[in-house]
């Protein structure tokens, strides 16, 4: 293997700071959201698979963020819980 020197924008990389793909502010791993591109089937020969990462703030700016089960109950209101 040949090491690659700074090669700017390139992946595979372990967990490190990435710049929010947005609006470019840098972000720790651990808050980084992981967006997956999978292009549909008839388009693949177009567009290739692609992984972005962005803040949080973005995230949710996108409404790509879906809280877990566990915050949606807390911001729920009391009185419009559903019987299933
Ligand atoms: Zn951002």
């Amino acid at each position: 293997m040949k090491s690659v020197e700074r090669s700017r924008g390139g992946g595979g990389e372990p967990a490190r700071n990435r710049a929010c793909y947005r609006c470019d502010r840098t972000v720790a791993p651990s808050a980084l959201f992981r967006i997956e591109i999978a292009p549909p089937a008839s388009l693949a020969e177009k567009y290739a698979d692609a992984v972005r990462y962005c803040c949080e703030g973005c995230a949710a700016g996108m409404n790509l963020s879906d809280f877990s089960d566990r915050w949606e109950a807390a911001a729920r209101p009391r009185d419009e819980r559903s019987n299933g």
